[in-house]
């Protein structure tokens, strides 16, 4: 077997695609990945020549080099030296997890700054051919545990989706999840699929005070707060719809409102709701009644931090 260097290069980008897509709990993805390393080692265990264009364009000073990175002197000229990204260190961590290393020799150098996080492209790639090669540890036939990510876009999916149309079986896999447990890679790739299968969890509708029935929306009606910005959530004059305006302080103190956008543009959650004592809180702090924006002039309100009519709206 005759690999050229553009080969490989080719082979392990597609690891590192595939790695990353797994890590995405993409469908199929560990299949994809199984074969690109296949392939990889492949060429990693045949003979692997110089590609002529690629070392021309390696030496070629004028190249174009990748930004980020710092500033390094070689004897081409300047350049950036790139150390590895997040995807190519998670890869690394998992071949070194799931290979056994010898104490001595090899790539130890590279290894070394690998772990110190100071470790360059160009010998990420030597590491990564040196540790493909190894023999495999007892881990590595283990199922690996789902990533942070993985699991965090399941969560969001069991938010999200109709988890009611599930199988009983995934059902009692979703609970688990609720709990806390923590699946492994291959479940939760399993899981996410079926997620997205039964689609998003029906709308539940509610009757708005104007009468009419209105999509139930987690957030309702009422004074927000997030990222130090204050805003009034009300619904539209049809009352189908929660939009949200800003409140503008003048130099006096004087408020105003200003239209934000809709209720999930501006990214306002349940628990951005402002209580009563946060209200009176921020009537202290700026003179102003944070559900009206008038300036507090009376002395009992300036006193509560609040005007009484707005207090009562909490
Ligand atoms: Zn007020």
């Amino acid at each position: 077997m005759t690999a050229t260097t553009f080969q490989v290069e080719i082979a392990r980008e597609a690891v590192e695609e595939c790695a990353a897509a797994v890590e995405n709990g993409e469908p199929g993805a560990q299949a994809d990945l199984e074969r690109a390393q296949a392939l990889l080692e492949k060429y990693l265990g045949g003979v692997v020549i110089e590609d002529t264009k690629n070392v021309a364009a390696e030496h070629d000073p004028n190249r174009k080099r990748p930004e980020g990175g710092k500033i390094h002197r070689n004897q081409y000229g300047v350049c950036r030296v790139r150390t590895v990204s997040d995807k190519q260190a998670r890869f690394i961590q998992n071949l070194i997890d799931t290979r056994v290393i010898p104490a001595t020799g090899g790539e130890q150098v590279a290894l070394a700054a690998f772990r110190q996080g100071t470790l360059n492209l160009r010998h990420a790639s030597d590491l990564i051919e040196w540790l493909l090669l190894l023999p495999k540890n007892e881990k590595a036939d283990q199922p690996r545990l789902a990533s942070e990510k993985a699991l965090g876009f399941l969560r969001s999916l069991v938010e999200s989706q109709n988890v009611a149309a599930l199988s009983e079986a995934d059902q009692a896999k979703v609970e688990h999840v609720r709990n806390g447990a923590h699946p492994t890679a291959k479940d939760t790739s399993d899981l996410i699929d079926a997620l997205k299968r039964v689609g998003k969890k029906p709308v539940e509708m509610v009757q708005h005070r104007s009468g009419k029935m209105v999509a139930k929306s987690e957030v309702e009606d009422g004074i927000y707060r997030k990222d130090d910005v204050v805003y009034k959530v009300q619904y539209n004059l049809a009352g189908t719809n929660l939009y949200a305006k800003r409140l503008v302080l003048d130099e006096e103190g004087n408020g105003s409102w200003e239209y934000a956008g809709g209720v999930r543009k501006v990214g306002l959650t349940p628990e951005h709701k402002m209580t009563l004592e946060q209200a009176k809180e921020f009537g202290a702090l700026y003179g102003t009644c944070v559900a009206c924006g008038r300036r507090l002039t009376n002395e009992e309100s300036i006193e509560a931090g609040i005007g009484p009519v707005c207090a009562s709206k909490f």
